[in-house]
């Protein structure tokens, strides 16, 4: 099986009928590169920027944020690479600034609340990102945990700020694309809002369904009630797929349904052409993408879409892949 796994690298990931699936890993340690590049990642649809801050014992300066970027982009070459700004707080607390006294956290200082109200750190992280990419085409910015269309709006005065001191600076840049994350439910009526201002979206069904279904999974006394094959998401999901396509934004997701079996047969019969997931589920996910007709997706969310139980969702699904071998 190991073998057969190992040759998946080469092949292209796409169905028997031929449409083509993207396959994108999430990282965030520099170590978690070459595994990603081995397995055949097409990009990084998720670096989450959290990690060398958490690992220092303080805010790494411009100049070390540059370097470890820089790494990242240039080991991708010029393939799309999603960078998340900072999304400390909530369940990613930073060890040398605590946010503590929050009675809700997940609700709280966390993701682009944090960063906006420190403006200088996202600032720095901003230059460092446009910097490292230099004339690379591949930096994608990523905000997390968007709710409203000011925060999107101040993001976009910062980034404008930002580029016009590079210019100023004298170096030769590039305007990265810009996207946010689709993890807090509200993001998804908005999205029309949104779409002139931004290039594409990322779903965060990890937090999108923690959201949707008020359940902490990291709760042991509620984690048992946690599925995100549950009806509400897989509905919200649908939705925010045709509300990306109504608007031309290009969709990935990048939350642990993209590594769910069940899970990604019906994200692809949603029509979702992008998924990005940590290096060593890549060539399982591969290898279901390689056997499945899209066709067959389709009709399961048909079906999944009438059933209000996620277990006989699974169920239904496990029973299908089961006849592909
Ligand atoms: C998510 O919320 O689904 C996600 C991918 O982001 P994180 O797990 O880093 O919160
Ligand atoms: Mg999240």
């Amino acid at each position: 099986l190991m073998k057969q796994l190992e040759k998946l690298r080469e092949l292209p990931s796409i169905t028997p009928d031929g449409t083509e699936i993207t396959l994108y890993t999430n990282t965030g340690l520099l170590a978690d590169i070459s595994p990603g590049l081995h397995n055949g990642a097409q990009g990084v649809g998720l670096y989450r920027t959290e990690i060398p801050f958490m690992v220092h014992d303080s805010f790494p300066s411009e100049e070390e944020q540059v370097s470890v970027y820089r790494q990242v982009l240039e080991a991708y070459k010029n393939k799309p690479v999603y960078m998340r700004t900072l999304d400390i707080g909530g369940d990613k607390p930073l060890p040398y600034f605590p946010v503590d006294n929050e009675e809700n956290p997940a609700l709280g200082w966390r993701g682009i609340r944090f960063t906006l109200d420190n403006s200088q750190l996202l600032m720095t992280q901003v230059r460092a990102m446009i910097r490292a990419a230099g004339e690379n085409e591949g930096l994608r910015i990523l905000l997390p945990m968007v709710s409203s269309t000011s925060e999107l709006d101040d993001f976009l005065q910062l980034l404008e700020d930002a580029i016009a001191q590079l210019e100023t600076e004298g170096l030769s840049i590039l305007r990265p694309q810009l996207g946010v994350m689709v993890e807090v439910p509200a993001a998804i009526s908005q999205i029309p809002f949104w779409a002139e201002k931004l290039d594409f979206i990322s779903i965060g069904s990890n937090d999108l369904s923690q959201y949707l279904l008020a359940l902490d999974r990291d709760n042991p006394r509620v984690s048992g009630r946690y599925d995100h094959v549950h009806p509400a998401v897989l509905m919200e999901i649908n939705r925010t797929l045709d509300l990306a396509s109504k608007h031309n934004l290009s969709v990935s997701l990048c939350g642990e349904m993209a590594a769910d079996p069940v899970a990604v047969v019906l994200l692809l019969g949603m029509g979702l052409r992008t998924l990005s997931m940590s290096a060593a589920k890549l060539p399982q996910v591969k290898w279901l993408i390689r056997s499945l007709p899209l066709n067959m997706a389709e009709a399961l969310v048909s079906r999944a879409l009438t059933c209000p139980y996620p277990a006989e969702i699974r169920e239904m699904v496990r029973t299908e892949l089961e006849g592909l071998g």
